[in-house]
């Protein structure tokens, strides 16, 4: 299996600088040994006008199952034999990724001492990859590379050239282009995208693979498109670890960005409606709506459980009937954004006293959450794959169980009427489900039933005769005394 990265140069800039930026001389051959078998790196050309560095990988197939690595090929006993002959000697795939880092560990760090302003500038770069094993086709390449400013090549390849009728296989001849991009860049994404696509799993995944995804993609992935596909792809399809990685490139994401984008869809109504007067964005709505509710239980000690950034935790203090402000959430970016809006270091004790922000997964049960007279859960149900929900409603409403709970969630159906959401889409990339008026109350009916709560529902925003109001809140309040523990 095989790559070649190539550029061009000037008297001034050339070519043949290559070779420092990859830390290996253009006139010598190198070999260097993997745990997969034998890199070598040799360039075909060099040249000051044109350099190509190929990077080829001899894989050990036997090794290969010897070390338990071949595994995700094989699976059925008779498919044993598929362990040793199989394409991994030809394709590029994780495999060859892997020897990208190892191989070119200090030019993906962009780390070059002897031409330091080359390693960051861009260079004309060209990149070919003979044989990609590429599930999802030539369409799913392009979507992968195009965001990230190349121009993309990619032929699919047939099964036998002899017999066209046998049809494409799955393999992909690709070439990369672009001026744009730095080499460092090139092979970060590289890096990532190789085994996105190969889609096998031929290493373990460690905890420590989301460590790497998100080095590598560093500057990239957060904003990519094809993030959640990448990420998850990348991870073997290892759910746990993907959110993980997801939560922490959302972070990066809301770091990055003004405060102001994030609440972009809900605001986005503003934008629609041209109206004399400004409409109150739906945030500000659910806001109100979530005081009034908790006004009118009388609640003083409120927990807001995915308290996000701290929006309706500053609220609240703004009110003084709210005595005790608990803000909990899984991701501690969203939580240092949040103390820095609410200022935590420099409020007076007074203040401070009635604000706490704690880390903490709501899939979890939690002493620290017992009892208060009401919890908060303004638009992170959705949030949870569905499979969790069982357990966040344990958690809040079979173990810390205050007297009142809000539960607010978008309305699926209302997506219709958002002018700027593409017909069939949730309203953020990382809801895991929308639910219909019909399904919210259904789920509400029974966690009420099962944990000995009564539950009313009240709409948020405009509520539209057909398709109902954009945002639904349930609230729950507990019917049953508590056991008095003896
Ligand atoms: N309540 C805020 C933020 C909603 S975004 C608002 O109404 O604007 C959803 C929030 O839930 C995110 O901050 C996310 O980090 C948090 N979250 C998601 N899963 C969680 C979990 N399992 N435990 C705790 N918080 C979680």
């Amino acid at each position: 299996m095989f790559l070649t990265i190539s550029t061009t140069g000037t008297p001034e800039r050339p070519a043949t600088d290559l070779g420092y930026l990859l830390h290996k001389h253009p006139d010598k051959a190198q070999a260097f040994s993997t745990s997969y078998g034998k890199a070598h790196v040799l360039y075909p050309e060099a040249s000051p006008e044109r350099c190509m560095a190929a990077l080829l990988l001899e894989v050990d197939a036997v090794a290969l199952v010897r070390r338990g690595k071949g595994k995700g090929r094989g699976g059925a006993p008779d498919a044993a034999l598929a362990q040793y002959v199989n394409d991994r000697p030809y394709a590029a795939s994780s495999l060859l990724a892997v020897a990208l880092s190892g191989v070119f560990s200090s030019a993906m760090r962009g780390v070059c001492t002897a031409r330091p302003e080359r390693a960051a500038e861009p260079l004309p770069l060209r990149i070919e990859v003979p044989a990609l094993p590429a599930r999802g086709g030539p369409e799913l390449v392009r979507r992968l590379f195009e965001p990230l400013g190349w121009t993309v090549t990619v032929d699919q390849i047939a099964l036998d050239e002899q017999f066209p009728e046998w049809g494409a296989s799955r393999y992909v001849r690709l070439l990369l282009e672009s001026d744009g991009r730095t080499l460092a860049e090139a092979l970060r994404h590289l890096y990532v995208l190789l085994p996105v696509l190969d889609d096998a799993k031929h290493y373990w995944v460690a905890p420590d693979e989301v460590d790497k995804l998100l080095r590598a993609g560093e500057g990239w992935l957060a904003d990519h498109p094809e993030q959640k596909l990448i990420t998850t792809r990348y991870l073997s399809r290892r759910w746990s670890l993907a959110r993980a990685a997801m939560e922490r490139l959302e972070l990066v994401r809301l770091a990055e960005t003004d405060d102001s984008e994030v609440e972009d869809i809900d605001n986005a109504v503003e934008a629609d409606s041209e109206e004399e007067e400004k409409p109150t964005p739906l945030a500000v709505q659910r806001r109100e709506a979530i005081l009034a509710a908790l006004r009118a239980a009388g609640a003083a000690r409120v927990l807001d459980l995915g308290c996000g950034q701290g929006q309706l935790v500053q609220a609240l203090l703004k009110d003084v009937s709210f005595t005790e402000i608990v803000g909990v959430d899984v991701s501690m970016r969203a939580l240092t954004i949040a103390s820095r809006r609410l200022k935590l270091d420099r409020m007076g004790e007074r203040q401070a006293s009635r604000v706490k922000l704690l880390q903490g997964s709501l899939a979890y049960t939690d002493k620290r959450l017992k009892g208060y007279d009401a919890a908060v859960l303004s638009e992170v149900i959705e949030h949870l794959d569905l499979p969790r929900l069982p357990a966040l409603e344990y958690a809040v409403f079979g173990a810390a169980r205050p007297r009142t709970v809000l539960v607010t969630t978008p309305n699926v159906e209302y997506n219709v009427r958002w002018e700027s959401l593409p017909a069939g889409h949730v309203r953020h990339g990382d809801h895991r489900f929308e639910w219909t008026r019909a399904e919210f109350r259904a789920w509400a009916d029974a966690v009420a039933g099962r944990h000995g709560y009564g539950v009313e529902f009240v709409p948020v925003g405009p509520d539209d005769p057909e398709v109902g109001p954009p945002t639904q809140m349930a609230v729950f309040t507990r019917t049953e005394k508590e056991a008095k523990a003896a």
